[in-house]
């Protein structure tokens, strides 16, 4: 087993609800166990500034899939909450978007895949989260929690849990 740690979020349609979906089609519970789940925050939009806020979260999984095959299980899930790669914006609206931040220590430098995410430590909608469930956790030599800190978190907002959806 392998433990990784992932992003989600998005900004079009019922972003909650479509979140939820995607941790549950994620994480069947066979080959990708949900271990932790942090709560979904709101967050201003990032690189394109005139879209509507996103809802972030992050997650810690236990997987038997290897680095590759948990990447493509992600974007399959992507796909089929209607994510159109095609016709989006770098850093404009999506309905969810899903990236593997960790994965054990293992360092990755593919052209389809890097390990750990380049983007982490820049990024409060992931760090914030993140720390929520993974503080102590140690990436590329930093723990999340101090990371977590040292980033300008102004605008994200932790939201209350939702009742459960059927
Ligand atoms: P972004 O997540 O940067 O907004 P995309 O979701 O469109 O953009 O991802 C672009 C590409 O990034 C994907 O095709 C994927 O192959 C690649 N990629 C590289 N490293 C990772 C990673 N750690 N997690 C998810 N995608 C990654
Ligand atoms: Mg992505």
């Amino acid at each position: 087993m392998s433990e990784a740690l992932l992003a989600l979020g998005g900004n079009v349609g019922n972003s909650r609800a479509i979140l939820d979906r995607a941790v549950k089609l994620l994480c069947d519970g066979t080959d990708v166990r949900l271990m932790a789940r942090s709560s979904d925050y709101m967050t201003p939009p990032w690189g394109f500034k005139y879209q509507p806020p996103f809802i972030n979260l992050c997650i810690v999984v236990e997987t038997t899939l290897p680095p590759r095959d948990l990447l493509e299980r992600a974007q399959d899930v992507e796909l089929r909450l209607g994510r159109d790669r095609a016709h989006e914006k770098k850093n404009g609206p999506r309905t969810a978007d899903i990236d593997i931040l960790a994965y054990d220590d293992l360092t990755l430098d593919e052209p389809n895949l890097t390990l750990p995410h380049p983007r982490l430590f820049e990024r409060a909608f992931v760090l914030v989260p993140l720390a929520e469930i993974a503080g102590d956790r140690v990436v590329a030599g930093r723990r999340i929690g101090d990371a977590a800190k040292a980033v300008d978190a102004a605008g994200i907002e932790r939201l209350l849990p939702q009742a459960a959806q059927p």
